[in-house]
């Protein structure tokens, strides 16, 4: 049985007040708070075994590789990659589509097409930009529909041999669409394009299978998964990583290096240059454990019933629109009331202990799709709770009141 304020307990951050209200945090689509066992294991680190990895034959080395290296395992069983050395650690989602991006100017020439979706984020955007005017590619987008889905009907028409890769999110932050990706993947793959999903709004909600969505890439970062920020994780199939070039140069994604020639080291290593964040690496495995241990069912499950809920109760709010209403979506919410700027109501109802992001939620185009500056979103995490809604609702009541 999911017992949320259980779960509650094990947050401390969550028992604070912010400007004297009991703090509610409604922003998880930026970044997730913290459990007890995750802050705990980055003490741990730092106080039993700190030290480098995979260069010293002295104990505490080897003790920190070995941590490092079964979150690496953990990653895998998690995501069900076929090989751990397909699991590369990054610093995010963003570096892992940089990653990918850059590498591919290798596979992709003048005339061809890379696609993206009108519901990506900046980060799925603007590396895909630099590719093209590397390569001179062109850059084709998939557009959506006033629910905020992907127009599949278009997406169709837009493939074919010229497509090379086409990167989407699984989730979109701003709308929080589900976006049909199993279709997608597999079409895209009958013309031969590659597919890299950016999982970093869906691998808080659900546990993405690699090998049966058969993706090429899927990428996130551990701040959205209740772990530390400075990691994230790139899957990539192994046929794909080891075509790719290495990104950057340095210590660790060597085989030999002398002056006139430098090979590089295996998978995963060729990609993991430079000592990288240890200790968050390793407590990303602590933290997909415990989303694991709350079971992903479970989550989903909860979260769509504060979906539901809070939806019902906003739309009771005169002049309220919702921006996102697929049948299909994840636990945000995207609103404006009309004649206020998004702006305001959150920073009224700040004042009032809740905390929604308020903006364009780095997702321009999507903005530009429904000719506004931004909105105001509210995201839900399994912690979240109806009264939280309930003071959620009646701060925004108590703003739209202040302001018109
Ligand atoms: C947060 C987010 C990103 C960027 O993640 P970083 O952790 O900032 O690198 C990319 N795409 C989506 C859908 C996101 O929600």
């Amino acid at each position: 049985m999911f017992d949320v304020q259980k779960v509650r307990a094990q947050f401390p951050i969550l028992s604070q007040t912010v400007n004297g209200k009991p703090l509610v945090y409604f922003d998880n689509g930026a970044t997730t708070q913290k459990p007890e066992v995750v802050i705990d294991a980055i003490a741990q680190y730092y106080t039993e075994f700190n030290a480098n990895i995979h260069r010293g034959v002295h104990t505490l080395s080897q003790l920190a590789t070995d941590a490092y290296e079964q979150a690496r395992n953990t990653i895998q069983n998690h995501l069900n990659a076929k090989y751990n050395h397909e699991i590369i650690f990054t610093s995010g989602t963003t570096a892992g589509i940089n990653l990918v991006a850059n590498g591919f100017a290798k596979f992709v020439k003048e005339g061809d097409e890379v696609m993206v979706s009108a519901l990506e984020h900046h980060s799925n955007i603007v590396p895909w930009q630099f590719l093209c005017e590397k390569t001179g590619a062109k850059l084709v987008v998939i557009p959506m529909n006033e629910q905020g889905e992907l127009r599949m009907d278009k997406f169709e028409k837009l493939l074919s041999s010229k497509t090379k890769i086409v990167a989407v999110n699984h989730i979109s932050n701003a709308l929080g669409t589900i976006n049909p990706i199993k279709q997608i993947i597999d079409k895209a793959h009958k013309v031969g394009a590659a597919v890299l999903i950016d999982g970093a709004q869906a691998t808080p909600h659900l546990r993405p299978d690699v090998q049966e969505l058969d993706c090429d890439f899927y990428v996130f970062s551990g701040h959205k998964v209740c772990g530390p920020t400075g990691v994230g994780i790139l899957y990539g199939k192994e046929n794909w990583l080891n075509a790719l070039p290495p990104y950057q140069g340095g210590g660790e994604m060597i085989k030999e290096v002398t002056f006139e020639k430098t090979t590089y080291a295996e998978l995963p290593h060729k990609f993991e240059a430079g000592t990288p964040n240890i200790e968050a690496g390793i407590v990303l495995g602590t933290a997909i454990d415990y989303l694991n241990g709350i079971g992903f069912d479970n989550i989903a499950k909860y979260e769509q019933e504060l979906l539901d809920y809070a939806t019902r109760k906003l739309l009771e709010i005169d002049g309220l629109k919702i921006y996102g209403t697929s049948e299909n979506k994840a636990s945000v919410i995207s609103f404006n009331i009309e004649g206020i700027h998004p702006y305001d109501i959150g920073t009224i109802i700040d004042k009032l202990g809740v905390a929604v992001r308020t903006g364009h939620h780095c997702a321009q185009p999507i903005m530009q799709y429904f000719d506004i500056p931004g909105t105001i979103r509210a995201s839900f995490a399994f912690y979240n709770t109806r009264e939280e809604i309930d003071i959620f609702v009646e701060a925004v009541k108590k703003a739209q009141m202040m302001l018109t």
